[in-house]
C-alpha cells in the first residue's frame, strides 16, 4: 500500500512510523530485527530504510604510501526492505539517492524494487562522500533530487531510459521527498529552498518528510509557509530523541539544525548519558504530544538503530 493511502486511511489519527539504518557490513540482520520487534506493538504501517553512500578508505601499503579504495559500510537497503516486508507484512520505503549512481543503475534498482512489490520510495540527493566537502554527482547520474524524481515519475508512466522500449510496463511508485524546516545547509535562504521543494511536489512528489527538529515552532512555521506557497501534500515530521551529550554539538553540525536552549540547559546538567537519555525521552514525548494535538499524519522517528528510547516514547503516546 502507498504511504499516502496509509495516511489517508488513518482518518486524522496520528500514526507511528520510523526510519532505520541498514546494519554495518558483516553484522547479522537478527540484531536489526531484535530492535524492530518490540516496536511492532505500535503497528507502524511503513518503515523507511536509509541508503548509504560509498566511502573512501585509505590503507597504508608496505612502501608507506596510502592506497585509496572505496567501500560501502552500510549496504543492503533493498534486501532489508524486502526482508522487513516479508517478516512483518508492512510497507517499506527505501531511500533512493542520486549520489554515486548513473541513471541506468538507478533505473535497474527501481526495476528491482518494482518486482519486489516495493511501491514506496523517498527520492533524495544523498549526502556527499564523507571526505569530500561538497556533493559531486555521478557524471552519468542526477545532481538534484528533482531530477531523480523526474526519472521515477517517467517510469510510472512506462517511460524508461531506452526509448526503443515501446510497451514498457509502468511502475507504481509513491514518491516522497525531503524538506527542511530550518533550511537545507546549502540553500541561500529558506525561500529558495522552498521554491525547489515546491518544484519537487509540482513534479509529482506525494508527500514530504522533514529533517529532524527539536522546536515544534519551526515545524509549524514551515508547514504554514509551505501551505502559503501552495504545497498541499502531507508534511511528515521527523523527530529524534537526544540520547548522548555529544549530540548537542554533533546534530547541529551534521543536520544544520538548532537545539532549543531549554533542552541544552537540561542536557548540560546531566552527569552521564543515562541521564541525557531520560531528558531526551521527556523532551521528545512533549514534542510528540504537541504535534499530535496539531494533527500531524504520523510521528516519524529517527531510530538510528536504537529502538529502546523510541519504544519508551511510543509507549507513552500510542
Ligand atoms: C527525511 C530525510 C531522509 C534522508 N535520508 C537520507 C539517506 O537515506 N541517505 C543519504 O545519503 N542522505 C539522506 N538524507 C540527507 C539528504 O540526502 C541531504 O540533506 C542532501 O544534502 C539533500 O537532499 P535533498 O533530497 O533534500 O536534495 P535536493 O532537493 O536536491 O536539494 C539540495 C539542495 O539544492 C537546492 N536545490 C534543489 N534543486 C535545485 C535546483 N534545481 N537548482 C539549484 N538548487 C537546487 C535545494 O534548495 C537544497 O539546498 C535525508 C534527509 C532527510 C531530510
Amino acid at each position: 500500500m502507498k504511504v499516502v493511502d496509509h495516511l489517508k486511511n488513518a482518518n486524522g489519527k496520528t500514526l507511528f512510523t520510523l526510519e532505520i539504518l541498514p546494519p554495518l557490513k558483516g553484522e547479522n540482520i537478527k540484531n536489526l530485527f531484535d530492535n524492530i520487534d518490540p516496536l511492532m506493538e505500535f503497528k507502524p504501517p511503513f518503515i523507511d530504510v536509509t541508503y548509504h553512500r560509498e566511502e573512501y578508505v585509505y590503507k597504508k601499503k608496505e612502501n608507506g604510501l596510502l592506497e585509496k579504495s572505496t567501500t560501502r559500510k552500510r549496504p543492503g537497503t533493498v534486501g532489508i526492505c524486502a526482508a522487513i516486508q516479508n517478516r512483518y507484512k508492512l510497507d517499506t520505503v527505501p531511500h533512493i539517492i542520486c549520489g554515486g549512481f548513473s541513471k541506468e543503475e538507478t533505473e535497474n534498482a527501481l526495476i528491482d524494487l518494482h518486482f519486489l512489490g516495493i511501491d514506496n520510495v523517498l527520492a533524495l540527493q544523498g549526502d556527499a562522500i564523507k571526505t569530500e566537502a561538497k556533493f559531486v554527482p555521478d557524471p552519468e547520474g542526477h545532481h538534484y533530487a528533482s531530477e531523480l524524481l523526474e526519472q521515477m515519475v517517467r517510469m510510472n508512466k512506462g517511460i524508461f531510459l531506452d526509448d526503443e522500449l515501446q510497451t514498457a510496463s509502468p511502475t507504481n511508485f509513491c514518491i516522497g521527498v525531503a524538506g527542511y524546516p530550518e533550511k537545507h545547509f546549502s540553500a541561500p535562504n529558506l525561500k529558495s529552498d522552498l521554491k525547489y521543494l515546491k518544484m519537487k511536489v509540482d513534479m509529482g512528489a506525494s508527500y514530504i518528510v522533514t529533517q529532524m527538529f527539536f522546536d515544534n515552532k519551526k515545524y509549524f512555521e514551515f508547514v504554514d509557509k509551505c501551505r502559503e506557497m501552495g504545497i498541499m501534500v502531507p508534511i511528515i515530521p521527523g523527530i529524534k530523541p537526544i540520547t548522548a551529550k555529544v549530540q548537542t554539538t554533533v546534530l547541529p553540525k551534521i543536520f544544520n539544525i538548532d537545539l532549543p536552549e531549554d533542552l541544552t540547559d537540561e542536557v548540560e546538567k546531566c552527569k552521564d548519558n543515562a541521564a541525557v537519555k531520560e531528558v531526551g525521552i521527556k523532551w521528545c514525548v512533549q514534542q510528540s504530544k504537541e504535534l499530535m494535538k496539531y494533527g500531524v499524519p504520523t510521528l516519524h522517528f529517527y531510530s538510528m538503530g536504537k529502538s529502546d528510547p523510541v519504544y519508551r516514547i511510543a509507549k507513552e503516546l500510542f
